[in-house]
């Protein structure tokens, strides 16, 4: 059982990973970049070590910097949170030869999910749905691969099988498109992805993203904690998250969050993950498996009254899950604003200094962030600067919630994404519930 738990990430989720390990008693050694000298975990951290300068190439991407690092402090675990090398499997296959435990599944898990033909083939597999389309990659023969598009019908999306961020994809209305969008894609994901494979799925037209959050021990036990629906989208990147996802009967959910609980344990999978559905006309489909902690796991922490990143320490430390399924309940609504440091309108990113800075607060408000007034918003990393959490009795209540916090909130000196959230939560449609992937931008596109 370790006792100490390096944190190899930056930002809210540093934090959020800081506070679990204070809470189970644990020494936190923290590594940063010469950027991040300022922020609040560096100063609690048991052990804060800069391990480079601000480029996340020579710093949180830097895998024998942190491996360094770990072994100079004494560190006997490591936790990668979101983004950086959460999902690399040479990382984890690293930390746990130099002795440590990663806090996460085992790197063959990554290695499987991360490659999205052979995640889909063994999610069918395991009897989860997925989206109708061959699990393999394309063939070379132009001649087999019309075949295989007018099977599926038009319009299919071509897809890289190691693609990830919302990039190397493309969508094909016809026939006469197919073999440009094949090359053109497979050129990106080459240089992207440093794997030219590509594969493709019917294009679903509205469809919803619905996820399913599980959580697995390494003693055969796997439960789901909950839908969350992400569905509000800007460029294939979330902006909104709810949980859970509103207007599917419970019935409908509890299926695929056993089948997902199963496929866990039949591929032995441990710690937390996210099984991500697409939604349309009642049914779920498979798209791919992310093997780590995500930005929107409050909701569910929410909604299920579970402290998810303590439960995924416990997991990794060896001990059993001592909750059942029958111990999770939902339990209200709760929705999540990613708050980014970019200008409402054109969407560039704002770094700069923090003058002003008001959180709201009350009961049912939670806002998980490292910034704060005097805080520079470094330009070298993702814009976001702050999640704010509501909870309410009902999606009506949390909704109502989330207004009144909005309007609360105020941040200087840097341009946010505040005023683009209070219009999303006074628009009609999104009040109403179950939008798809492709509304908020419709909406942007109609200057709303
Ligand atoms: P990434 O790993 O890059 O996030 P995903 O496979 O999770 O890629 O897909 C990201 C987003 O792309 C989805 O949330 C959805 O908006 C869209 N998408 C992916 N596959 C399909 C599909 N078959 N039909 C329609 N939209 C899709």
């Amino acid at each position: 059982m370790f006792e100490s738990v390096l944190i190899a990430n930056r930002g809210e989720i540093a934090l959020r990973i800081q506070r679990a390990c204070r809470s189970l008693g644990l020494r936190t050694i923290v590594v940063y970049s010469e950027a991040d000298r300022d922020a609040p975990y560096v100063e609690r951290a048991d052990v804060a070590v800069c391990i480079g300068p601000p480029a996340a190439t020579h710093s949180y991407l830097d895998q024998a910097a942190i491996l360094l690092a770990a072994n100079a402090t004494g560190a006997e675990a490591v936790h990668p949170g979101y983004g950086f090398l959460a999902e690399n499997a040479l990382f984890a296959e690293r930390v746990v030869e130099a002795g440590l435990t990663f806090i996460g599944p085992s790197a063959a898990c990554i290695r499987t999910m991360g490659d999205k033909v052979a995640a889909k083939k063994a999610m069918r597999a395991a009897g989860v749905p997925c989206v109708p389309g061959p699990d393999a990659t394309l063939p070379d023969d132009p001649e087999a691969v019309r075949r295989l598009a007018h099977e599926i019908g038009y319009p299919v999306i071509v897809k890289a099988a190691g693609g990830g961020g919302g990039r190397g994809m493309r969508i094909v209305t016809e026939e006469a498109a197919l073999l440009d969008a094949l090359a053109v894609t497979r050129e990106e994901a080459r240089r992207a992805f440093d794997n030219g494979e590509v594969y493709i799925e019917k294009f679903l037209t509205h469809p919803r993203h619905v996820e399913i959050q599980v959580l697995a021990d390494g003693h055969g036990q796997a439960l789901w904690l909950g839908s969350r629906d992400c569905s509000l989208q800007r460029r294939h990147q979330k902006v909104i998250e709810e949980a859970p996802a509103p207007g599917i009967a419970d019935a409908l959910v509890a299926e695929i969050g056993e089948r997902c609980a199963r496929a866990c344990q039949q591929i032995e999978y441990q710690g937390l993950g996210t099984f991500e559905f697409l939604f349309e006309d009642g049914a779920f489909y498979f798209i791919e498996m992310n093997t780590r902690l995500q930005v929107e796991h409050p909701v569910t922490e929410m909604t299920a009254g579970i402290d998810i990143v303590q439960q995924q320490i416990r997991v990794a430390r060896g001990e059993r899950l001592t909750l059942t399924q029958a111990d999770i309940r939902c339990r209200g609504h709760a929705f999540e604003c990613r708050i980014n440091a970019e200008n409402p309108n054109t969407f560039a990113p704002s770094p700069g200094r923090i003058t002003g800075w008001e959180l709201p607060g009350g009961y049912g408000v939670r806002v998980d962030s490292h910034a704060g007034a005097g805080y520079t918003v470094s330009p070298h990393y993702d814009s976001m600067i702050a999640k704010l959490i509501v909870h309410g009795d009902n999606r009506a209540d949390a909704l109502a919630r989330l207004r009144l916090a909005l309007d609360e909130m105020s941040v200087s000196g840097i341009s946010t994404n505040l005023p683009l959230h209070r219009r999303i939560a006074l628009d009609p449609a999104f009040s109403s519930g179950a939008v798809d992937i492709h509304y908020l931008e419709r909406r942007l596109r109609e200057g709303a």
